[in-house]
């Protein structure tokens, strides 16, 4: 079979363009580096792997990343598919068993008779073959020094965490209680912490000794998901204020001041996540401030938490509005890499990148992601000229205001349903684009 197309990467946004672009009737070849060449992070071979929080956010379309699972489905995304056939119970939050996820997206890709996979680490760019890159944070340095090269500016970075996970056998019950803010109560663990315990483990927090292998640059981290030390050191109250607020729990003990949740992150519960627990603590140092909080003294850790550098382009000034590269026309950069951040996001650039080839392969409109979805707004704040340009997830505030001193807050349930509705509209212009029949 003669390849129309090639995408680079497995992950999120790889896995959906190549099985986007295979449902279209399109030819693709498919690389994914890994187990040939692994990254610092992933720990399987297969593709669609959730590097950190099985968490894919909140389902309700009154969230951004919601509205965007929400527009993913109505445009048949595989990758939200998966997801959908591996949710765990998890109150408000979205949460899928990891391996159960990256199966099923695998399954899907093998099951595709339009993808053929090479399992090789793509080295260069070769910008006379349709290519769509979709390497994501932890791209190769092959790879990222050509891009450098051919783009003419610093790759970029910014330092994301990883949350540790520990065996559910190992933790202490006399000093957790079930409860989740919305929801089964049955679907969080909270680790108790009295008022002492916890200005105690603040303490060894705010003095703990992290592991930066990296970090010899400016250090910058995404605000939306701060290591936990970081916000320790941001003030002693900070984490009962962020991700150990004891609120809206219920039968919370009269001595819970800060509870650290945890999750489960497999369908049988016998690995607990640490909720919003990123750290980049030295390994050593995880057990020892962790042991100080009554119910993880024995904890046995199945995953450390770890720092990460996330690497992006300066997307706006290279891509056209269609994630093409504008020095390089029928090259297609998409996820991480193009600057947006989150599984969901990066999943969503990755259709859009499979339309704006399908389109581009044919010879047919683009069409109309406009700011009315939350897709279409992903899209412009990537593709928009701004100055220090850093990645996004999907929020409210990408929606553009109307500009007067009497401004309405936005009314997101309308927004929700006026977003759905264009949706709609695109899938109908999508569905016509089928190269031949749906194999
Ligand atoms: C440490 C860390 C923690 C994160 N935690 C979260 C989180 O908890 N929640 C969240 O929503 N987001 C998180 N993210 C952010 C990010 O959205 C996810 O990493 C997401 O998986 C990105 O999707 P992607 O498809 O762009 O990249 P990936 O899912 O990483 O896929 C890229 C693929 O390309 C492959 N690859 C790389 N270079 C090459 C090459 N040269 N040739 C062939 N293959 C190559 C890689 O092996 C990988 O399989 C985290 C990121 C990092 C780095």
């Amino acid at each position: 079979m003669a390849t129309d197309i090639r995408v680079i990467g497995g992950g999120l946004a790889g896995s959906e363009a190549a099985l986007t672009l295979s449902r279209l009737g399109f030819a693709v070849e498919l690389w994914e580096m890994r187990p040939v060449r692994p990254t610092d992070v992933h720990e399987s071979d297969l593709f669609g792997e959730l590097v950190c929080s099985n968490s894919l956010g909140s389902d309700a379309l009154r969230d951004a990343r919601g509205l965007l699972k929400a527009e993913l489905r109505e445009l048949g995304s595989y990758v939200i598919r998966c997801a959908d056939a591996s949710r765990l119970p998890a109150g408000k939050a979205f949460a899928v068993d990891k391996t159960e996820f990256a199966r099923n997206v695998t399954k899907a890709v093998l099951a595709s008779t339009g993808i053929s996979i090479r399992r090789e680490e793509y080295l260069k760019l070769d910008p006379g073959v349709p290519t769509i890159v979709a390497t994501g944070p932890l791209t190769s340095q092959n790879l990222l020094d050509d891009l450098r090269n051919r783009l003419g500016h610093d790759n970029l970075f910014f330092y994301d965490a990883v949350a540790p996970s520990v065996w559910a056998h190992s933790i202490d019950r006399s000093f957790v209680f079930a409860a989740s803010r919305g929801g089964d109560a049955s679907d969080y663990l909270n680790c108790v912490l009295s008022r002492d315990e916890y200005y105690a483990f603040v303490h060894e927090l705010q003095n703990a000794r992290q592991h930066l292998p990296e970090m010899t640059q400016e250090q910058k981290y995404f605000e939306a998901c701060l290591p936990v030390e970081e916000i320790a050191r941001r003030g002693d109250d900070a984490l009962r204020f962020g991700p150990m607020r004891p609120v809206g729990l219920e039968g919370r003990p009269p001595n819970c001041y800060a509870v650290i949740q945890l999750r489960r992150e497999n369908r049988d519960g016998s690995v607990l996540g640490l909720v919003g627990f990123q750290t980049s603590l030295a390994i050593g140092e995880q057990h020892r401030v962790l042991s100080t909080v009554p119910a993880l003294r024995h904890a046995e850790f199945v995953r450390y938490g770890l720092i990460h550098k996330n690497a992006f382009l300066r997307a706006p000034q290279v891509l056209s509005s269609s994630l093409e590269l504008v020095a390089y026309p029928r090259v297609w950069i998409t996820g991480q890499l193009c600057g947006v951040d989150g599984y969901v996001e990066s999943t969503a650039m990755g259709f859009v990148a499979a339309i704006s080839a399908a389109v581009r392969l044919l010879g047919r409109p683009m069409p109309l992601w406009n700011s009315t979805t939350m897709i279409g707004l992903l899209l412009r704040y990537v593709t928009s000229e701004r100055e220090d340009f850093q990645p996004t997830n999907a929020n409210f505030g990408l929606v553009p205001t109307v500009q007067g001193p009497r401004q309405k807050p936005l009314d997101r349930q309308a927004f929700a349903a006026e977003a759905l509705a264009q949706t709609r509209r695109i899938v109908s212009e999508i569905d016509s684009l089928a190269k031949q029949e749906t194999p």
